[in-house]
């Protein structure tokens, strides 16, 4: 099986570039380049010199010991959570600015949702004296002020998206829009797995940093090179498709996907795409997405602002669709107890998103021989608000 993007774009029937025939300059542009500039030595060195010395990798491999006890099996964590910014984001941001430099862009747009990956564009936008403007839902401007500040502090102007819900796709769709209106001297750093191709490909292709780093450090550890299992979550699908890459074609190893469930998949209020949606065409690719019978996007709904997408990256559906991948949705109440689980036996405060991973040790019946990968993708400062509130609401209980 080939788990990997075809020569159109498509993982089995998903992906695929549905852009508007205004868009076709800048998208051929990048499809031309990408893999001949991701090849090239000086783009390798400078990619491999960045993630060393400015993100702190490779990020550690963690036995984690306690957890292990409780789940009665071995338990590996890989520390996404201790790069700079705080997640997985800044790999793909870091690869796709030195991608624009060489495509000889000097401005850079992006969409942000919670924040994490405007902030993350923000800061590789300074790193290279780059102009940078973030798009981001007007509601969400106000949810996430401390994110706005920092990209702010960092030089970025951030407009508000006025449209719709006022969230994510709205973001989304204006900075589609910007790219469209300036094909010559912008990059549009996309933040996930998702768009039309080649973003799938690229982003999932830089983030594979994370399995590559699994494999010889597991080694290093245990004398395998191949865990049982790698579980990671799954908004879009960035860190998941990072932490799978190097073992898709290792069908010995189990790769487990966590969907944010949110209330749960039959209350509405979810964001659990591949549960409860449909193939359809969001933002210039062909996927899964939350549609109402008539093609509207419906609204996504999760306690993780980083995991509510209506739509899922292609090659997730596709590995959902053939079985390569397993995909469960997990509440948010289910993730909130995982948080504070993985919290009081390791002194790990994880990022919302990550907790929705942990959740599924809960459900899967391993064996005490197993080797289990968890990818923590973020730390949980962003969200100390909403573990404070969830602890005084104990309190008053
Ligand atoms: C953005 C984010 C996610 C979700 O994005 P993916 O593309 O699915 O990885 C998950 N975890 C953290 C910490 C994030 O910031």
């Amino acid at each position: 099986m080939n788990y990997h993007v075809n020569e159109k774009g498509f993982y089995g029937g998903f992906g695929g570039a549905y852009i508007p025939e205004m868009m076709y300059q800048n998208i051929e542009e990048l499809r031309e380049k990408y893999l001949d500039i991701m090849n090239s030595a000086t783009f390798k060195t400078e990619f491999a010199q960045l993630l060393r010395n400015y993100v702190g990798r490779p990020s550690p491999l963690y036995y984690a010991k306690r957890m292990s006890a409780h789940y009665k099996t071995n338990i590996y964590i890989k520390r996404e959570d201790l790069n700079h910014t705080g997640s997985h984001k800044i790999n793909n941001t870091i690869g796709q600015i030195l991608i624009a430099r060489q495509l000889g862009k000097t401005r850079i747009i992006a969409e942000t949702g919670a924040g994490q990956h405007g902030v993350a564009t923000a800061t590789v936008c300074a790193l290279f004296g780059m102009k940078c403007v973030v798009y981001m839902g007007s509601l969400d401007v106000k949810r996430q002020m401390p994110n706005v500040l920092r990209m702010k502090m960092l030089g970025a102007d951030v407009i508000p998206a006025e449209s719709g819900n006022k969230t994510l796709k709205d973001a989304t769709n204006e900075a589609l829009r910007d790219w469209i209106n300036n094909p010559l001297d912008t990059h549009y750093i996309i933040g996930s797995v998702v768009g039309p191709h080649p973003y799938p490909d690229m982003v999932a292709r830089l983030q594979s940093v994370i399995s590559e780093e699994i494999r010889w450090q597991l080694k290093e550890q245990t004398g395998r090179e191949k865990p049982d299992y790698v579980i990671a979550c799954v908004g879009g699908g960035s860190n998941a498709a990072g932490a799978f890459y190097h073992f898709l074609e290792a069908d010995e190893v189990k790769l487990v996907g966590a969907e944010a469930a949110g209330l749960g998949v039959e209350t509405g209020e979810t964001a659990a795409t591949l549960f409860v949606g449909s193939p359809g065409v969001l933002h210039s690719s062909l996927t899964m997405l939350m549609q109402t019978a008539d093609g509207q996007i419906i609204e996504p709904y999760s306690i993780s602002a980083g995991l509510d997408y209506p739509g899922i990256g292609p090659q997730h559906a596709y590995l959902h669709k053939t079985h390569r991948g397993i995909y469960q949705p997990v509440t948010d109440k289910e993730a909130v107890d995982a948080a504070f689980k993985l919290t009081k036996l390791e002194g790990i405060i994880p990022a919302l998103e990550s907790a929705h991973a942990f959740a599924l040790l809960e459900r899967i019946k391993f064996k005490p021989s197993d080797i289990v990968v968890m990818n923590l993708s973020g730390r949980g400062d962003k969200d100390m608000q909403t573990y404070i509130d969830l602890m005084k609401h104990e309190q008053t209980k």
